[in-house]
């Protein structure tokens, strides 16, 4: 679904991504671990061509988002994304932030559109939110309509950067039930996050990565129980 090969990319003389390579595929969760630094942000947009790269191929579902002429806004349409901060538009209704892009990139109805928003927001717990504002809401409401809002294009993949750091502790867990909810359902995803137990809850596989590389790519019980290098053990301690 996802395969990562041998990418790597440089700010001027700083290389941000040293050879990275990987693969998630179809009903696989990976989560992506490291010190802050390490690269976890720009390789998971190097996978929606939000980020270009020097070196190497990045391709999802059969095609390339690296070659010079890829349609870029017809991939993003399809790999839902979802950031820390939840980037909502602060001037529509839930109901409308979930409806627009349906209607204007996928073409949908509005009366389709409206009734895919509205098993949404039931699926994440907001169904009875739909005409509010982004700024009546909390900061984990907001969230999950940001990956109700994903999830409306029916993405083939959904990629997570920190979706839970910005919160408080008591909203970390809502938006972490949504997308165990969404990982047992068998959807592709790639998660950064330093939320552990969600990574031994439903991952796959985790990635560990330090000054831009792929330190370790194995299965989470593995990871784990027994890392292989001194940086991730060294990891390990400072976050469990
Ligand atoms: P964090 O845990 O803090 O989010 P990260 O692992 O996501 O970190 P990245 O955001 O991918 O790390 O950044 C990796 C490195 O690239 C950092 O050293 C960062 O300062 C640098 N970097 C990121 N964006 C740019 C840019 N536009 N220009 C120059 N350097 C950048
Ligand atoms: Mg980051």
């Amino acid at each position: 679904m996802i395969s990562i090969d041998k990418i790597s990319k440089w700010y001027g003389d700083f290389k941000v991504l040293s050879d990275c390579t990987t693969s998630v595929t179809k009903g696989e969760v990976v989560v992506v671990c490291g010190p802050s630094g390490s690269g976890k942000s720009t390789l998971i947009k190097c996978v929606n061509g939000l980020e270009p790269v020097q070196e190497g191929r990045v391709v999802v579902d059969g095609d390339e988002v690296t070659a010079k002429k890829a349609n870029l806004t017809a991939l993003r349409s399809r790999i839902g994304m979802v950031f820390q901060h939840f980037e909502l538009y602060p001037h529509m209704s839930v109901l409308e932030n979930l409806c627009l892009a349906q209607e204007k990139v996928l073409k949908r109805s509005r009366a389709e559109a409206v009734a895919r928003s509205e098993k949404l927001l039931t699926r994440v717990g907001m169904e009875d939110h739909a005409s509010k504002y982004p700024s009546q809401l909390s900061g984990g409401q907001q969230q999950r309509i940001a990956i109700a809002r994903s999830l409306a294009m029916d993405p083939i993949a959904m990629l997570f950067d920190e979706p839970t750091s910005a919160l408080d502790p008591e909203m970390i867990k809502e938006v972490l039930d949504v997308m165990v909810e969404l990982a047992q359902e068998g959807m592709t995803m790639m998660v950064v996050t330093h939320e552990m137990g969600f990574a031994r809850k439903v991952a796959d596989r985790v990635i560990f990565m330090d000054e831009g590389a792929i330190i370790e790519d194995r299965p989470t019980t593995e990871f784990f129980d027994n890392p292989a290098s001194d940086r991730a053990k060294d990891f390990l301690s400072k976050i469990l």
